[in-house]
C-alpha cells in the first residue's frame, strides 16, 4: 500500500512503456514487504538534467536507466563506479551522501548464468555479435570471466574501430579484437562462447537469426550460445543452436540478475530473485504473441 512514508524508485527511458522493470521490481518490493514503489518515468533526452535535479528534490532513492540515457546521464552524476566507467554506460543510479552514484549491473547480470556453469574460461574464445551498448557489458563480463580472447563482430568498420579503441588502457585490451561479419566462418569453429548482442531475432522479427544454419554447423559441440534477447524465448538462434547440440542461454536471466543487483543496492538487503524471475515469466506469458 502506498502511504505518506512510501519511498520512490523508478526507471527512466524514452520510450519507457515497454519496460519490464516495474513488473519485476514491484513484485520484489511486495514480497519483501518494504515501503517502496517503483515507477516508470518517460524522460525526453533534453529533459534529462532537469529530471535528475527533480529526482533529488523529491527524494527518489534510486532508479534504473535505459535507452537513450545510459551514456548521457554520466556527466550528471556525482560519482561513477569503475565498472560503469569501463563499460562506458550507467544502468543503475542510487542516492548517496555525495549525490547521485551511478553504476552498471549489466555485466554482473550477464555473468550470473555463466558463473553457475562448471567451466574453466581461461582457454575460452568468446565471439560477441554486435558492438552496441549491451556488447560493452558483455565484453567487460567476458574479461572478468578470464576469457582468453574476446572477438567482437560488427557490420560498421568505423564503429568497430572506435569500439576497439575505447578499451585501450584497460587491463584486458590485448584480449579484444574486432571483426566484420564476413570473418565469422573463420571465428566460429574456435568459439567456446557465442553471444548475440544484436536485436536480430527479437519480437516481432522472430524468423530472423544472426547466424545462418550453415554457420551454426561450424560450432564445436560444447559451445555455449547466449542470446541477450528475452522475447521470444527461445529465439530462432537458440532453437537452431540447441539442435546442433550447443548449450543455450537466453536473456531473461540477465534481465532478472541485473535487476536483483540494482535492487540490493537500493534496499541494502538481498533481492528475492525467484520472485522477480516468476513475475517476469508470468508477465511475458500473459502477452499474446510475445512469448
Ligand atoms: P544497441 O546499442 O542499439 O546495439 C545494437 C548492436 O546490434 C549494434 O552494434 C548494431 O550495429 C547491431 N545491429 C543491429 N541490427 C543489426 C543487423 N541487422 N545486422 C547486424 N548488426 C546489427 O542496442 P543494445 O542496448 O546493445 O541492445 C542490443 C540487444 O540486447 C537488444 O535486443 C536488447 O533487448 C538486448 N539486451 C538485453 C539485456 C538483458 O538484460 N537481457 C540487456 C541489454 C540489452 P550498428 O552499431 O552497426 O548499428
Amino acid at each position: 500500500m502506498i502511504t505518506g512514508t512510501t519511498q520512490l524508485l523508478g526507471v527512466i527511458g524514452s520510450p519507457i512503456a515497454h519496460s519490464l522493470s516495474p513488473v519485476m521490481h514491484n513484485a520484489a518490493i511486495q514480497a519483501l514487504g518494504v515501503d517502496f514503489v517503483y515507477l516508470p518515468f518517460a524522460i525526453a533526452p533534453a529533459d534529462l538534467p532537469d529530471a535528475i535535479k527533480g529526482f533529488a528534490a523529491i527524494g527518489l532513492q534510486g532508479f534504473s536507466v535505459t535507452i537513450p540515457h545510459k551514456q548521457a546521464i554520466m556527466p550528471l552524476l556525482a560519482e561513477i563506479s569503475p565498472v560503469a566507467q569501463a563499460i562506458g554506460a550507467v544502468n543503475t543510479v542510487c542516492w548517496a551522501e555525495t549525490g547521485w552514484y551511478g553504476t552498471n549491473t549489466d555485466a554482473e547480470g550477464f555473468l550470473a548464468p555463466l558463473k553457475q556453469m562448471n567451466r574453466t574460461w581461461n582457454q575460452t574464445t568468446a565471439v560477441v555479435l554486435g558492438n552496441g551498448g549491451a556488447a560493452r557489458a558483455v565484453v567487460a563480463g567476458c574479461a572478468e570471466l578470464g576469457c582468453a580472447q574476446i572477438q567482437v563482430v560488427g557490420r560498421n568498420l568505423e564503429k568497430l574501430q572506435a569500439f576497439d579503441q575505447s578499451w585501450q588502457g584497460s587491463s584486458f585490451a590485448n584480449q579484444i579484437s574486432v571483426h566484420t561479419w564476413e570473418q565469422l566462418p573463420q571465428l566460429l569453429p574456435q568459439a567456446g562462447l557465442v553471444v548475440n548482442t544484436t536485436p536480430i531475432g527479437m519480437h516481432p522479427h522472430e524468423q530472423s537469426s544472426p547466424l545462418a544454419a550453415a554457420e551454426l554447423q561450424r560450432l564445436a559441440a560444447d559451445t555455449i550460445v547466449y542470446d541477450l534477447i528475452y522475447t521470444p524465448r527461445p529465439t530462432l538462434l537458440l532453437q537452431q543452436a540447441q539442435q546442433q547440440g550447443a548449450t543455450v542461454i537466453d536473456g531473461l536471466e540477465m534481465l532478472v540478475q541485473q535487476g536483483a543487483v540494482a535492487l540490493q543496492l537500493w534496499l541494502r538487503q538481498p533481492a528475492p530473485v525467484e520472485v522477480m524471475r516468476q513475475a517476469l515469466l508470468s508477465h511475458l506469458a500473459s502477452k499474446v504473441g510475445v512469448t
